[in-house]
């Protein structure tokens, strides 16, 4: 067993391949338990380790240090989903508390930002963080509680440079809190830049098999700040269940060659679309004309995740047309899984959604790179001839 007592020698990869080398005591087991208990018996005296499943369960123990130990933080917590991870976040500041948040970002949390947090009385402004004299503008010391910024953000993949925003939120006295559920902590880590707390949605990468909805926050520092995170988290029951826990835990130690493997499949379909007759552009933060490249470059280590879009030259009906022919890539949201997933974004927001229309958003999966390519080449000649 890992001596957890002292600074491992072992490279993170290594931890996490062995899920921090953890082992039953009980049974020497290398795989956990599943502990499936709702509640915990009390001694005589009443006094109890663990009393209630919706505040704590030793399912949860080890993937949350695992958390912590891949994104260098102070604690971490699951979730049941990666929206109730982030809605926590905003749950936990008071009414009339002022948030900046991205215009372009994950379209449900942005939904909820001006509906129902606006409503419930916080204070939200959606800047365009790529711009860092406009998250300058819109910052009001002292009452500016949190920044929230997604990077590379869905579903143009914009880069947001997040040692800058960690400066500038500091300085007007916020937080900063970064979504990287796209970068995963293979190839960012947040907290080493700035920023005062992170978010996944561990249904995508850290889970890495589309079969579980899960969430987490990693924290810097276990401050009165994210006291309240917990207590939201235990209030609401926003918890994740033990088997899905579990199977977190699992994915979690395949990240690394999971996610090196899909961002060098993306890499190689940007460069190929790149230069392909039928796309009008290739968003992707690994390609040098790619605006952000030189920030991703910096705080991007070993890759550019593995997710991308393509902007059909023909246009809306075209790209639509793309989606419905291939028959490899499949047709369906989320992302981060084995298998690629191809989406017509706009369909699925609706009239409101900014994403052009002409947009196909990809998500590599692990199959080979030359397949992939050949399918949607098959089904780009058939949507422009
Ligand atoms: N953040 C990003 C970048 C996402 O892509 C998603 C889901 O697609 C979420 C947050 C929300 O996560 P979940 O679906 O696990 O609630």
């Amino acid at each position: 067993m890992m001596d957890k007592t002292r600074p491992a020698p072992w490279h993170t990869e290594t931890l996490a391949a062995q899920a921090l080398g953890w082992i039953d005591p009980q049974t020497g087991a290398v795989a956990p338990p599943i502990h499936m208990s709702s509640t915990y018996l009390r001694t005589p005296g009443y006094g109890t380790e663990r009393a209630y499943i919706r505040d704590e369960n030793p399912a949860f123990d080890q993937a949350e240090a695992m958390l912590t130990k891949l994104e260098g933080g102070a604690a971490a917590l699951l979730f049941a989903s990666g929206m109730a991870a982030a809605t926590s976040v905003f749950m936990a500041l008071k009414p009339g508390d002022h948030v900046i948040a991205p215009k372009m970002m994950y379209w449900s949390l942005r939904n909820w930002l001006i509906g129902y947090a606006s409503e419930w009385g916080l204070d939200v402004d959606l800047v365009d963080m790529s711009d860092l004299a406009a998250l300058k503008a819109a910052l009001r010391p002292g009452r500016t509680r949190l920044v929230w910024i997604e990077t590379p953000g869905n579903p143009l993949w914009s880069v947001t440079d997040i040692a800058a925003c960690a400066a500038l939120a500091h300085q007007a006295g916020a937080r900063l809190a970064v979504d990287s559920t796209v970068a995963t902590p293979v190839f960012t880590q947040p907290l080493s830049l700035g920023a005062d707390l992170v978010m996944h949605s561990a249904t995508k990468y850290l889970n890495g098999h589309s079969d579980i909805c899960a969430g987490a926050l990693i924290t810097k520092t276990t401050d009165a700040d994210w006291e309240r995170i917990v207590a939201v988290r235990y209030t609401l029951g926003a918890i994740i269940g033990s088997v899905e826990a579990w199977l977190l835990l699992r994915g979690m130690r395949s990240l690394f060659p999971r996610v090196r493997q899909q961002a060098a499949t993306a890499l190689e379909l940007a460069q190929r679309l790149a230069a392909h007759p039928a796309i009008a552009e290739v968003l992707y933060p690994g390609l040098p004309d790619f605006p952000g490249h030189a920030i991703a470059t910096r705080q991007m280590q070993g890759g550019f995740g593995g997710m991308l879009s393509v902007r059909v030259k023909a246009g809306t009906n075209a790209a639509k047309a793309v989606a419905a022919q291939v028959e490899l890539w499949q047709r369906a949201t989320s992302l981060g899984g084995t298998e690629s997933l191809i989406e017509h974004r706009a369909s699925i927001e609706g009239p409101d959604s900014p994403v052009p229309g002409d947009l196909l958003r990809l998500s590599v999966g692990l199959e080979h790179p030359g397949d992939l390519f050949a399918d949607l080449d098959r089904a780009l000649q058939r949507a422009i001839n």
